[in-house]
């Protein structure tokens, strides 16, 4: 979470710039807004297994985050987190079957699938990359971020541009794709 947390503080601009064209420029705000109050809850409380870590960041997200990325991403991690119970020691398989079970949850709260042009373009490979490895994971997420472009959004504020939200990446797919290079440093 830490790791995630400088990523996105290093590339709010970046995540910001991708959500003008096709979205309200604020992809980068709200994510590092949330990941800072993560970041500041995780300092203050200490969580006593990885499973608690997560559904205490999702359930910051939730609360920080105006955006319709708060409520998606605090259900994944959320999700993965309770999909790990107390497990005080977390596989990278383990950690890959809970992140599936939360991707689905974001599947459902959003009523997109994957070539919707949504971060699950990205959030899907990478859950299949992580059975392989951590690198992998991180390298499927953001060839599924980049494979985004060329489709047209079917969900969020992107689908109201309709065709002309072709040619662009998807912000969320950008910001999955980023939280996986966290992981991948910090844990492959
Ligand atoms: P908002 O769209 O409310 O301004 P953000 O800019 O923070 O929120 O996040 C936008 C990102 O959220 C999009 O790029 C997309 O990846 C993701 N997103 C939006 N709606 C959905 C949805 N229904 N299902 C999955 N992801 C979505
Ligand atoms: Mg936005």
């Amino acid at each position: 979470m830490t790791a995630c947390a400088a990523y996105v503080e290093r590339e709010e601009d970046r995540l910001t710039e991708l959500d003008s064209p096709i979205g309200d420029a604020d992809h980068g705000g709200n994510l590092r807004r949330g990941f800072a109050a993560v970041t500041e809850a995780l300092a203050a409380e200490q969580p006593a297994t990885p499973g608690e870590v997560l559904t205490g960041a999702g359930r910051r997200l939730v609360s920080k985050v105006g955006g319709a990325s708060g409520p998606l991403y605090g259900t994944l991690l959320r999700r993965t987190g309770k999909a790990l119970g107390d497990t005080p020691q977390v596989s990278r398989e383990e950690l890959a079957e809970a992140l599936a079970t939360a991707v689905d949850a974001v599947a459902q709260l959003g009523g997109a699938r994957q070539g919707d042009a949504t971060m699950l373009d990205a959030l899907y490979p990478a859950v299949e990359g992580l059975r392989t490895s951590y690198a992998a994971a991180a390298e499927a997420a953001e060839g599924g971020a980049a494979a985004t472009e060329p489709l047209q959004a079917r969900k969020g504020r992107a689908s109201y541009l309709g065709e002309r939200s072709i040619g662009h990446r998807d912000p969320g797919a950008a910001s999955s794709a980023l939280l996986f290079a966290a992981l991948a440093e910090v844990a492959g």
